[in-house]
C-alpha cells in the first residue's frame, strides 16, 4: 500500500503544474504541503514549517503518506492552488524566485497562505494605497551606525522622502520615484532585511541602506516602492503593457565584487575597488559601503554597450601589462578606449566576463543611446 501511495505521488509530480515549486519556481520539487495541496522545494518547505497553523509539510520521497493525504494532493496541486491563492496578485507585486533572499521568499509565502492577501485585496493597502510612512533604520553616512528615520512615500508627489527629525518640516532628502531602484542586499547591509535604495542626484548615483526588523513591514516598503514606480511608468509610457513595465520596477545587480583597475593611461598602477554592475552601468567605489560622505559617490562609471556598437570583453589583459597583483585579467574594449581589470580568482573572472558578455549580447534600447552619449563625453 505504502509503495502504491508513493507511486501515485511521484506520478502527480509529473503533471506540468507540479514540475516546479509552487512558491519560488525551483525545478523538481520533492516536498509538499499536504494541508495546502502544493508541491514545493526543500528551501520553501522550511518556510512552510514555520507557519504550522496553515501548512504541514512532508517529503514526497522519505515520509509516510496516508491515503486521504495523497487524494488531497491529487485533487489540488500547484495549478489549483495558484488559481486560489494568487487570484489577485497586483502586477507590480514582486514574485520571488529561488535565487532571491529569504525575506522575499518568506513574505511571499506568508502573504499567499497565512495573510491571504491575494484572495482579499483590501489587505494590500500597505503597498497599494499610493502613500506610506513609517520609521526605518537608515545607515548613517559618517560613522556607519543605523539611525531611526521617518520615511514618506507619496505617489502624488512622485517621491520618497526622509526626515532627520520626526517633527521636521523639511525632508533631509527627496528621492524621485522616476530614478529610484531598490534591491535587497542582506550581506552588504549586515541585516537579513537590508535594502539598498539607489537614486540619482545631480546626475550621479547615490545610495541609501535601510532595514526594518519586521519582515512584513520591509516587504511592504519594497512593494510600495514598486507600486509607485509602476504607476509612474504607466503615466510616462501610456501605450506600454504591464508586461513591458514590470521588469522596470526594480532590478537586482548583475554582479558585485572587488576587482583591481588601472586608470585611463594604464600607467597609474592597479588599485583594488568595489564594483557594482547595475544593468549597463559598471560603477566603482572605494568600499562596498560608504564610510564617508565623499565615498557615497561612485568614483567612476563605465557604460557597457552592445557588441553591435563595438563593445567587447576579453578574459585577459593586453600582453606586457604591468602591475596587477591579481592574476585573472579582463579587458573591456569600448569604442573610445580599453578598460583593464584583474580578478582574484578564476571563478570571479568567469562571472564578471559572463555578466559583461550578457549585457553586450543584448541589443541597445533607443533610450540607452542617450546614456551612452553622456558617458562618451566624459573625460
Ligand atoms: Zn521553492
Amino acid at each position: 500500500m505504502a509503495r502504491e501511495r508513493r507511486g501515485a505521488l511521484l506520478e502527480l509530480l509529473q503533471r506540468p503544474g507540479n514540475a516546479r515549486c509552487a512558491d519560488c519556481g525551483a525545478p523538481d520539487p520533492d516536498w509538499a504541503s499536504h494541508t495546502l495541496g502544493v508541491f514545493i522545494c526543500l528551501s520553501c518547505s522550511g518556510i512552510h514549517r514555520n507557519i504550522p497553523q496553515v501548512s504541514k509539510v512532508k517529503s514526497v520521497r522519505l515520509d509516510t503518506w496516508e491515503e486521504a493525504q495523497v487524494e488531497f494532493m491529487a485533487s489540488h496541486g500547484n495549478d489549483a492552488a495558484r488559481a486560489t491563492y494568487e487570484a489577485k496578485v497586483p502586477s507590480f507585486y514582486y514574485r520571488p524566485t529561488f535565487s532571491d533572499c529569504q525575506l522575499l521568499r518568506e513574505q511571499w509565502i506568508r502573504a499567499k497562505y497565512e495573510r491571504k492577501e491575494f484572495i482579499h485585496p483590501e489587505k494590500q493597502e500597505p503597498y497599494s494605497a499610493g502613500y506610506r510612512e513609517g520609521l526605518l533604520w537608515k545607515r548613517g553616512r559618517d560613522n556607519g551606525q543605523f539611525l531611526s528615520r521617518k520615511f514618506v512615500l507619496t505617489e502624488r508627489e512622485g517621491a520618497l522622502k526622509y526626515f532627520n527629525k520626526n517633527d521636521a518640516k523639511e525632508p533631509k532628502a527627496v528621492l524621485k520615484i522616476e530614478h529610484l531602484n531598490a534591491t535587497f542586499q542582506p550581506a552588504k547591509v549586515g541585516h537579513p532585511h537590508g535594502l539598498q535604495i539607489t537614486y540619482l542626484k545631480d546626475n550621479s548615483t547615490r545610495n541609501l541602506f535601510v532595514y526594518h526588523e519586521d519582515g512584513k513591514e520591509m516587504a511592504d516598503w519594497f512593494n510600495a516602492l514598486r507600486a509607485a514606480r509602476f504607476h509612474y511608468l504607466q503615466v510616462a509610457f501610456p501605450g506600454a503593457s504591464d508586461a513591458d513595465l514590470v521588469p522596470k520596477l526594480s532590478r537586482n545587480y548583475l554582479k558585485e565584487g572587488y576587482m583591481e583597475k588601472t586608470g585611463p593611461k594604464q600607467t597609474e598602477g592597479f588599485r583594488k575597488r568595489w564594483f557594482t554592475m547595475d544593468d549597463r552601468r559598471l560603477m566603482y567605489f572605494k568600499d562596498p559601503l560608504p564610510v564617508s560622505p565623499q565615498d557615497a559617490f561612485a568614483r567612476g562609471e563605465v557604460f557597457i554597450g552592445s557588441k553591435e556598437g563595438g563593445y567587447r570583453v576579453l578574459a585577459q589583459l593586453p600582453p606586457g601589462t604591468q602591475g596587477p597583483r591579481w592574476a585573472h585579467g579582463i579587458t573591456i574594449v569600448t569604442p573610445d578606449r580599453k578598460f583593464l581589470f584583474a580578478c582574484e580568482t578564476e571563478a570571479e573572472q568567469r562571472e564578471w566576463v559572463a555578466a559583461f558578455q550578457g549585457v553586450m549580447d543584448r541589443p541597445m534600447l533607443p533610450q540607452e543611446y542617450a546614456v551612452e552619449a553622456r558617458f562618451k563625453h566624459k573625460p
